[in-house]
């Protein structure tokens, strides 16, 4: 659906008003075009101490070919070790703008050590460039022996938020926390948050812990693999299958019958498969197991179908009420019980699941989709730590995206949940898509239990 106010803003007319009025004007985000190169502009990178994260940030740095500034010289000796040609910020290069600013965290040990992340990004506040990215890798307060060290790891959640709010021009930030000895299991989500891929994510805080390093093609970081996408006939479903495929996954779109033209449509685009079901049926695992078996066993399972039946909670009929629960979670439940049980997930294999922002702020005239989407979102947590064989289970929560799902919502209420976020706009397909294909990389190995908003910094239940 697009959006009338974002074309308006772009008239003489639509920026003479939205000017005087104080309106703001939407950005137009940089999206995904190429693998290469995976950020157009220049990095800063900076370190409280010099780490092993701060090595194996300038080592992906360098990978990625990335024309890197160092912000204090400490950092030159671990940047040549790695084979990193970077320049160091001094008077001459200070005025230098960015498109990303990275900062290892990790070295900060108390309160006090906190005026390392000020000094870092004070001086270079004001040289970000529109959809540049801020990133600051920290360590796990969970996982931090003194008190005083996890104080401070946590404060930094805080920081990325205001400066999501602050910066605009369609600048992201997050923090990711990084377990002790999960340095090398960083690099999907590095590239991921550095690329236009994550265009609509901002303010989210997101946690590494040690896994298996799985190298992968990073022209096609899904090549070979084999994927479900529930729901995938239109909307959000067809644009994930459409970023699967592109990153080098046969897919098989899945809905229910009803859909099979539209089904057709979308999997001849990609070249993939398709597969006419209801997820609620009773055999839906064994319906799933049956059409990968030929296909050498499933590699991604993403639980994207999903309902609203919205009515507040006294004028909720059961059959709403039952109707959401199922699709929504309770067959999305029995779908990865049937297919774990039965070995059809293969090693490193990835299940992403589509919660939603109601499920984390609830929402008006939605009691049973709120709950349906917390549920996502506790099965998600609660499976994580079950899984073996380096499978994971993570999940994202859309904010406002242009669906046919969104377009159906009332004008006004419309026009606030598009606004009402660090983007001023609503987010598109692609971006939840996006967001799903960096959790189904092989890669992403480290990534267990996350659940990541794809909501343009929402402000609700933020
Ligand atoms: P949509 O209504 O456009 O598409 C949903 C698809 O799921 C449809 O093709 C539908 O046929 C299919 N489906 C429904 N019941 C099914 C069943 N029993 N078996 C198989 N397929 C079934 O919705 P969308 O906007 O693309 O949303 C996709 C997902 O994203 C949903 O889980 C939704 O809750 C979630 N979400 C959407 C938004 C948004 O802003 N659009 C925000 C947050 C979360």
């Amino acid at each position: 659906m697009t959006d009338q106010y974002q074309l308006f803003s772009k008239t003489p007319i639509g920026k003479f008003v939205i000017k005087n009025l104080g309106l703001p004007t939407p950005l137009v985000l940089e999206r995904f075009e190429n693998p290469s190169p995976v950020i157009k502009g220049a990095v800063l990178l900076g370190a409280a101490k010099t780490t092993t994260l701060s090595s194996t940030l300038a080592e992906v740095l360098n990978r990625i070919h990335a024309n890197c500034y160092l912000h204090q010289s400490d950092l030159q000796q671990q940047a040549s070790k790695v084979g990193l040609q970077a320049t160091l910020l001094t008077e001459q290069t200070q005025n230098t703008k960015f498109k990303a600013l990275v900062f290892d965290a990790s070295g900060i040990e108390d309160a006090a050590d906190l005026s390392q992340v000020y000094e870092f990004f004070h001086p270079v506040a004001r040289q970000v460039q529109s959809s540049g990215r801020v990133i600051v890798f920290a360590k796990s307060p969970e996982k931090c022996k003194a008190v005083a060290q996890a104080v401070a790891q946590r404060a930094l959640v805080g920081f990325v938020k205001s400066v999501g709010k602050e910066f605009k021009k369609g600048i992201t930030a997050q923090v990711v926390y990084v377990d002790d000895g999960a340095e090398q299991n960083i690099e999907s989500t590095f590239r991921f948050l550095l690329s236009a891929r994550s265009a609509y994510v901002s303010g989210q805080v997101i946690r590494i812990s040690k896994a298996d390093v799985v190298e992968v093609n990073w022209v096609k970081p899904l090549d070979g693999k084999v994927a479900v996408v529930t729901g995938a006939s239109r909307g959000i479903g067809e644009a994930i299958a459409h970023v699967l495929a592109r990153d080098g996954a046969h897919v098989i779109c899945l809905d229910v019958p009803a859909q099979q033209a539209d089904l057709e449509r979308v999997a001849t685009d990609i070249q993939g498969s398709t597969l006419a079901l209801d997820i609620t049926a009773t055999n839906a695992g064994e319906e799933i197991a049956k059409a990968v078996a030929a296909l050498g066993g499933l590699d991604i399972l993403v639980h994207n179908a999903g309902i609203t039946r919205d009515k507040t909670l006294a004028k909720m009929t059961a059959d709403f009420w039952n109707l959401v629960i199922n699709i929504n979670v309770s067959a999305a439940e029995r779908i990865n019980q049937y297919l774990l049980e039965h070995n059809v997930l293969n090693p490193q294999g990835r299940i992403v699941c589509v919660s939603s922002i109601s499920g984390i702020a609830g929402n008006l005239g939605q009691t049973n989709y709120a709950t349906s989407k917390a549920a996502v979102i506790g099965l998600v947590q609660f499976t994580a730590p079950t899984l073996t064989n380096g499978i994971t289970i993570n999940a994202v929560a859309p904010g406002f995206i242009e669906t046919q799902m969104t377009a159906a919502i009332p004008f006004a209420i419309r026009e606030a949940g598009r606004r009402m976020n660090s983007m001023s706009q609503g987010g598109l397909p692609v971006d939840v898509a996006e967001g799903i294909a960096w959790f189904a990389t092989a890669a992403s190995s480290g990534l267990n239990g996350n659940v990541i908003r794809v909501c343009g910094q929402s402000l609700l239940g933020a």
